[in-house]
């Protein structure tokens, strides 16, 4: 059964200000409530004063997302009653939205490039959050807080394009690393996107998940969607068109019991705000380099692989740290590290990209490069320098942990009894070795470099080994 799935998401735009209003959009460590003033409290009598850098932020992701800017675009006015919204609408944009008929490439199941074409790209004005107190379902009172009211929004729409919830997943981490490297959206601010999906079975009827926050949120309820719908249809009953809330605690979606019809929504165009005319002003934008572009030129100029260019340029502050370190003198020795090593052991901290020292890097590759460390001891120099870090300390050169931790490399004769003493220690391995099984060797090498803690080379063990047991037909 194919899987057809849609995706609908919000991005909070990080100006300044507030869409209509003179609000501070960086409300994140305050009292709720204390970032609103008349207009975005929709209190009678105000007028919204549309935010000029907000429409550029847009116009950027449209033009990013390769649509076609209407002629003239026009603000809406959604009208529903909740008290996330105190005016009783939402400015938002319907039948003319400010760009349509994009399309973004992401990778497909099968690895190779797809495009992702998306419907329309449109504005409109976060609301409130309310807050319910009280166990699960039954929340016993709600609260609501205003200073997310009016921020600023960019909603984007897809075709219904995507196959699986990886694709899906990996559509919006793209679009993610686009929008940063746009700079008008931070994928770090807790709640700054906001997924609603459309899925369905092939010839199936359509069932809309709301409100997926997270970005593995995502991929979760889609999973746990398919499966109930599969069910459902393996029961011999079909799949029922209607909304369900994904409740993130439980991996779940519950049928959400009432559901309002676009027509239920009475949209007209909002009177307080003139159409946008901004095509011309769209075509003379100058967008950053993008995601795409960058791998090309890390391939390009820096010889750096497909698939570590893909991981560097899929994170804009991994990408700005690699041109960093990439001084270094050997870019393939600067992506290895950036993207496998260091990436590892950032993600295992939870630290940010941003608090490692990339002079130290630096030098760290440096020593790597030489030869003067193995790649083992440059993994405990680099551990040393990210835990120091992270606990907020000047971290030691390189140099200082490599003499401190006594992690130089010694030349190779000084091993000669470590490899006897091997050698001596695991005669069941040796013969295995001489009757022919290569991966013996490993199993030897392994104990070797127990014994020297990491300092030897490997490779060079191996071939001490190989020559202090000789007597094998087998080379490795
Ligand atoms: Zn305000
Ligand atoms: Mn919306």
């Amino acid at each position: 059964m194919t899987v057809i799935i849609g995706l609908e998401i919000h991005c909070q735009l990080t100006t300044r200000t507030k869409l209509f209003c003179g609000c501070s959009t960086d409300y994140r460590n305050d009292p709720p409530n204390t970032h609103t003033c008349p207009i975005c409290l929709g209190l009678p009598g105000t007028l919204p004063c549309l935010n000029r850098k907000a429409v550029e932020y847009a116009l950027r992701v449209a033009k990013a997302l390769n649509c076609t800017v209407l002629e003239e675009a026009e603000f809406a006015r959604k009208n529903y009653f909740y008290p996330d919204l105190p005016k009783g609408f939402q400015i938002t944009m319907y039948d003319r939205p400010l760009a349509v008929d994009g399309h973004l490439e992401i990778e497909a199941d099968n690895g190779t490039e797809k495009r992702i074409r998306i419907t329309r790209v449109h504005m409109e004005e976060d609301p409130g959050r309310l807050v319910h107190v009280g166990s699960g379902d039954r929340p016993r009172y709600s609260l609501v807080d205003y200073n997310r009211s009016g921020i600023p929004l960019i909603e984007i729409v897809t075709d219904p394009d995507l196959r699986s919830p990886k694709e899906a997943r990996r559509f919006i981490n793209t679009l993610r690393t686009t929008l940063e490297y746009l700079g008008v959206f931070d994928g770090d601010r807790e709640g700054g996107l906001r997924v609603d999906a459309n899925i369905s079975m092939e010839r199936g009827s359509r069932v809309e998940v709301k409100n997926i926050s997270s970005y593995k949120g995502v991929e979760k309820a889609l999973t746990f969607e398919i499966t109930r719908q599969r069910n459902v249809i393996r029961r011999g009953l079909s799949v029922e068109r209607e909304t369900r809330h994904f409740l993130e605690a439980r991996g779940v979606t519950t049928s959400a019991r009432s559901k309002e019809e676009e027509h239920d929504y009475r949209y007209f165009p909002e009177p307080d705000l003139r159409p946008l005319r901004v095509r011309e002003w769209c075509d003379a934008i100058v967008l950053p380099e993008l995601p795409a572009a960058r791998r090309v030129r890390f391939a390009d100029s820096f010889g750096v692989s497909p698939s570590h260019a893909r991981t560097l340029c899929g994170d804009l502050k991994l990408a700005d740290f690699f041109e960093e370190v990439v001084v270094c003198g050997d870019p393939i020795l600067a992506a290895t590290w950036v993207a496998d090593t260091l990436l590892g052991e950032v993600y295992y901290r939870d630290m940010e990209i941003a608090r490692v020292p990339a002079g130290h890097f630096v030098e760290l590759l440096r020593l790597l490069k030489k030869k003067e460390i193995t790649d083992k001891g440059g993994v405990e120099v680099l551990r040393a320098i990210l835990d120091q870090s992270a606990r907020g300390e000047v971290p030691e050169t390189p140099a200082t942990i490599v003499a401190r931790l006594n992690l130089g490399k010694a030349a190779g004769d000084a091993f000669g009894p470590v490899i006897r003493e091997v050698v001596e220690s695991c005669p069941a391995a040796v013969q295995d070795f001489r009757n022919g099984k290569p991966e013996a060797l490993n199993y030897l090498v392994g104990q070797a470099m127990k014994r020297t803690r990491g300092r030897a080379d490997p490779k060079e063990l191996a071939r001490m080994i190989r020559e202090a047991i000789g007597g094998s037909g087998v080379t490795g």
